[in-house]
């Protein structure tokens, strides 16, 4: 008997599947999924148990040395999931394994402190909107007859989605089965986790990244032992070792943390597509607002078309900027900020801030500079002072004046958004201002703080980024700003228009939640532009209808797929001829893909590191993949260059 070995350290030249013979006494024991101890080379190394076979496929194996785990620590559908990633993503088999091995489930703290865990009775479950109750019924349908369905489950924040999740899981429970719900940041949604806890009790499994090792164990075997049977969590919730899978809910299916943004990089909607199809399990992408790709290719669409509580959206202005001249806030959202601060109620300032990059734009007539055959946005570049495009070679000068209107007015964005703050200060001086973004985010659990305090009425005005878009719920904040809409269109990606409409769309959401009405101020140079004018009226179809129209002139996803990769490294002639190498042959596979590069990426410099990228763009995903991975292959790349590759990546950065 000869057993299939993956050894765990990754590395190219280790990624092959070693036979090992298994010793007599060790026969009876081993089993897919465990660790072991196996000789190598000279050494000893620790490998996983990934098949059998009765033959040896090489003349001399060497005998596996001793089980390290007796309880395996993945199963044959976890394997072959692991199998599939690596294919799709490009990486190494162990680095999609060790997911497997990585992932569990864990109680959070609040479950741990309850002494019961049983669902309440207080609970009202509510009677079903017919709306709800025909979306219910399809997927129940798909659920009973096993079948690897996607649905996209599309209403608005508040039209019963949640409720509709609930029903089909306590469906997929009633016939034995287990459930899979993944939220894009579990700290930022806490009252989801309250609400699957208050309905299914004990039966939850909360996944967090903060657990330990012994957590991580007992909660391997809750899982993996049926006891619990739905596991809540981000993305990597994925991988729990649960059995006989029912279904898989994805709330909020277009946010950018389902994209894990190192090796493997996936996305979990595809690997939740093929984990449905391996256990013919159930999928319902939820969400107002989907992304492009799955509203066109999602066939399936259950819509909830109204608020169970009627309320309305709430009401947004557009202010065009190009007709203030003082500072970076408006007339109209100075006059708001004043009454509401007077009105003792809460306001939010959000600012679109998206990595570092400065554009050009003229104040007049808020006329930008794109590239003419990618259409993006040029990015400045500070070194050698040229607008250029980051998917492709073209580049240029920056003008003296708007080639448009021809004034003088040219200006650079982008950076400066401190001086927001200065602004509230002068306006308010009494009003209490809490920042947040990134970079003052450092200690875990600020989100919960930030939400504690400002949610119980400590700061009058809020200021931050995209992160406070997301989770905020409070009666209280009845303003809401918008402030630099623009600097998300202008992003040189060409999600831009789709990033911009998500984050106008959440930030507008979260004003006027409850009694109190809302009201929302967009700033914008561009305010014509459809991302806005759809954001502005909570209008999802005409903003799909038109970045579609787009996406298919200039053939990016859904009409295309994309692979980039970007090499780096500290020498920068080494890297540039690594990508020239690396373009050569790519450019080689023929009709494959159109290879654009390798350019100097967006980011063309990252903590002393030069970035260049590739950039491959055609419809056959598998052939494409091909030709990277034989590059890859063909290519001797030196130690002190690095190579990613992303499949299908989210931002092209
Ligand atoms: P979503 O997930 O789309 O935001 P929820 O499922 O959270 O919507 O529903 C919004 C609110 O309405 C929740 O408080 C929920 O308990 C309640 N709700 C949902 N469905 C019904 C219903 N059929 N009847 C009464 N209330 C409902
Ligand atoms: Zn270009």
């Amino acid at each position: 008997m000869y057993a299939h070995v993956l050894l765990a350290k990754p590395a190219r030249s280790t990624q092959k599947i070693f036979s090992y013979s298994v010793p007599d006494e060790l026969k009876d024991k081993i089993q897919v999924g465990q660790q072991i101890m196996v000789p190598f080379g000279k050494r000893r190394d620790l490998g996983y148990v990934v098949g059998f076979s009765e033959t040896a496929e090489v003349e001399k194996t060497k005998d596996i040395l001793e089980i390290v785990s007796e309880e395996p620590l993945f199963d044959a559908k976890q394997l072959e999931l692991a199998k599939w990633m690596a294919e799709y993503y490009c990486c190494f088999l162990m680095a999609a394994v060790k997911l497997m091995i990585g992932a569990d489930a864990a109680r959070n703290k609040k479950q741990e402190t309850r002494t019961k865990q049983e669902p309440s009775n207080n609970i009202q479950i509510p009677k079903l909107r017919e709306a709800q109750g025909k979306a219910l019924s399809e997927i129940e349908k798909a659920i009973e007859k096993k079948q690897a369905e996607t649905f996209l489950l599309y209403g608005v924040t508040g039209s019963g989605k949640t409720e509709v999740y609930m029903r089909a899981i306590a469906k997929v429970l009633e016939l034995g089965k287990s459930a899979i719900v993944l939220v894009p940041e579990i700290a930022l949604t806490p009252q989801m986790v309250e609400r699957f806890v208050g309905r299914f009790g004990e039966q939850v499994a909360v996944v967090h990244s903060h657990m330990t090792l012994k957590q991580r164990r007992v909660a391997r075997d809750w899982v993996a032992g049926g006891e619990k049977r739905i596991v809540l969590g981000a993305r990597s919730a994925l991988f729990a070792p649960v059995q006989d899978l029912g279904i898989v809910v994805i709330d909020e299916e277009f946010e950018g943390s389902y994209k894990q943004d190192k090796s493997p990089r996936y996305h979990a909607r595809e690997v939740a597509k093929k984990l449905c199809e391996i256990h013919q399990a159930v999928l319902v992408l939820g969400s107002a607002t989907p992304s492009i790709e799955t509203f066109f290719e999602v066939k399936h669409r259950l819509s909830l078309p109204e608020r169970i509580n009627q309320q309305p959206m709430p009401e947004v202005e557009i202010v065009d900027m190009r007709k203030e001249h003082k500072g970076a806030l408006s007339q109209k959202l100075r006059d708001l900020l004043v009454e509401t601060f007077e009105k003792k109620e809460q306001s939010i300032l959000f600012l679109n801030r998206r990595g570092f990059f400065t554009f050009l734009m003229c104040q007049k007539c808020g006329f930008s500079f794109s590239c003419p055959t990618c259409s993006v946005s040029l990015a400045y570049d500070h070194h050698d002072k040229k607008l250029r495009c980051g998917h492709c070679e073209y580049k240029i000068d920056p003008p003296r004046s708007c080639p448009r209107c021809n004034e003088e007015a040219l200006r650079f964005f982008g950076t400066g958004t401190q001086r927001i703050e200065q602004e509230v200060a002068k306006l308010l001086p009494r009003a209490r201002i809490m920042r947040y973004d990134r970079d003052t985010v450092t200690k875990r659990g600020s989100h919960e703080k930030l939400f504690k305090t400002f949610s119980e009425g400590e700061a009058d005005v809020l200021i931050g980024t995209q992160m406070i878009a997301k989770g905020l719920d409070i009666p209280s904040v009845t303003m809401v700003g918008a402030v630099s809409a623009d600097i998300g269109l202008q992003f040189p990606d060409f999600r831009s228009a789709e990033t911009t409409f998500h984050l106008l769309t959440q930030v507008a959401g979260r004003a006027g939640r409850h009694h109190l009405p809302g009201k929302v101020v967009i700033q914008s140079y561009t305010p014509e532009h459809y991302a806005i004018q759809a954001a502005a009226k909570h209008d999802y179809e005409s903003f799909y209808n038109q970045e579609l129209k787009h996406r298919e002139e200039l053939s990016y996803p859904p009409f295309s797929k994309l692979i980039t990769l970007v090499i780096s490294g500290k020498n920068g002639a080494k890297v540039s001829k690594i990508a020239d190498d690396l373009a050569g042959f790519l450019k080689k596979g023929g009709s494959v893909a159109r290879v654009l590069g390798p350019v100097p990426a967006v980011l063309s410099k990252i903590r002393g590191d030069y970035r260049y990228r590739i950039l491959l763009k055609g419809k056959d995903l598998p052939a494409m993949r091909n030709l990277v991975c034989e590059t890859m292959e063909k290519t001797v790349v030196p130690t002190d260059v690095r190579v990613i590759v992303d499949v299908e990546p989210m931002a092209l950065l």
